[in-house]
């Protein structure tokens, strides 16, 4: 199907360009700090996107970038042999600039939108993007089977799913619904337990360090169908379900993590993307308290105008009266502060950008809109954030 099914012209563009310009002197003056409120929005530079389409399997990211020209750093493998790969595009000034994607598999956009980002931010900083942090659960939960099976599994749906995990794992939990089972080195669940489970409840003792697969399961999420990703949780060794944007300030990590952490070491992004999406229609992000007075001004406005940017161009924002969290504070319509501290868990990878090298944004587009919509509001929540970071360093 044809990609970006509501495209804007080039004159659309222009037009949204020049109220953006309008609102934008509004946004900078609500920011207070000794920051320019010089107007910045350019999301007129993204530009419309005719043939993108979503990944099935991993093997057809890479070849999209590979087709596009372009080469990669390998930063360490997956379990199942994929390379995690940074590809590194813009310019050359620092400091650099981290985009990230898909440590939640099932959150394809993100995904989508880190590879066209390859191509289309605009910016002289140096950028490294990190297309997905989850080769395996991007394959889908068949691919994810196929690791303790040995071979891929013949199911086609998500009935079969769970008798193939009936007959061949061994099973760990079965009750209320749920069913969770070792299959070779792997566990494998129905349903997902992130959330659902208590530290060190017995049925983990198995799991412990290891990875544990569910499959994707809504109908009403386009690229996120029944069986079309795998979620991937990682036992801790103390017995706690967690997942791949978790461990970024733990020793115990798994490789999807440490490779990441230690670009980061290298990089020193002064800004960081992480790619996301949630459950809803809606779109909001998150921002962290900085170290310092001067980033967390910047981290506002960067913050203030992507939001601005994004509602100019038609994305409903989350609601005044949603509330991601108990750890969440609400700073305006669709942008909130997360504290990694009231949550617990450890340090996520933005969470960790703000403690170790500065401002970082979470992104989270609604799974249930169309795929294009959800991949452009990326698009330009990044663009017009990085236009902002521009400023500061000129
Ligand atoms: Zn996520």
């Amino acid at each position: 199907m044809p990609w970006f099914d509501k495209s804007l012209s080039r004159r659309d563009w222009l037009a949204v360009n020049g109220r953006l310009a309008a609102q934008s002197v509004l946004a900078g003056a609500l920011v207070s700090g000794g920051v320019s409120a010089r107007p910045s929005i350019v999301a007129a530079e993204t530009p419309s996107v005719q043939s993108v389409q979503p990944f099935a399997r991993y093997a057809d990211l890479l070849a999209t970038l590979k087709n596009r020209g372009r080469t990669w750093r390998t930063l360490g493998h997956a379990p199942d042999g994929s390379p995690l790969v940074a590809v590194k595009c813009g310019g050359t000034k620092k400091p650099a600039i981290l985009i990230s994607a898909g440590a939640h598999a099932t959150e394809h956009a993100g995904v989508v939108a880190a590879v066209e980002l390859v191509e289309r931010l605009q910016t002289k900083h140096e950028v490294w993007v990190l297309p997905t942090r989850d080769p395996i659960g991007l394959g889908g939960f068949r691919h994810a089977l196929s690791l303790g099976l040995g071979k891929p599994p013949e199911i086609a749906s998500l009935e079969e799913a769970e008798a193939l995990l009936r007959r061949e794992g061994e099973v760990l939990l079965d009750d209320g619904g749920r069913l969770v089972v070792l299959i070779g080195d792997y566990g494998y669940a129905n349903r997902g337990l992130y959330g659902g489970v208590k530290k060190g409840e017995d049925f983990l003792e198995p799991l412990k360090g290891r990875r544990l697969w569910f499959p994707s399961r809504a109908e009403n999420q386009p690229a996120s169908g029944p069986l079309e990703r795998a979620y991937t949780l990682v036992v801790t060794p103390d017995g706690e379900v967690l997942h791949l944007n978790r461990f970024h300030d733990t020793r115990w990590a798994p490789i999807e993590v440490r490779s990441v952490r230690r670009l980061m070491a290298e990089i020193k992004p002064g800004l960081t993307f992480d790619l996301h999406e949630y459950g809803g229609d809606a779109l909001w992000m998150s921002a962290r308290r900085q170290k310092t007075d001067e980033d967390e001004i910047w981290e506002r406005r960067m913050g203030t105008e992507a939001i601005a940017a994004v509602k100019l161009d038609g994305a409903t924002l989350a609601g005044d009266d949603y509330n991601p969290g108990g750890f969440f504070e609400r700073l305006e319509r669709g942008l909130y502060w997360l504290d990694p501290g009231k949550r617990g868990e450890g340090y996520n990878l933005v969470d960790f950008a703000a403690k170790e090298y500065g401002p970082g944004f979470t992104i989270e587009s609604g799974m249930q809109a169309p795929l294009a919509d959800r991949v452009r509001r990326h698009l330009v929540l990044v663009q017009t954030a990085v236009k902002v970071f521009e400023e500061r360093f000129a």
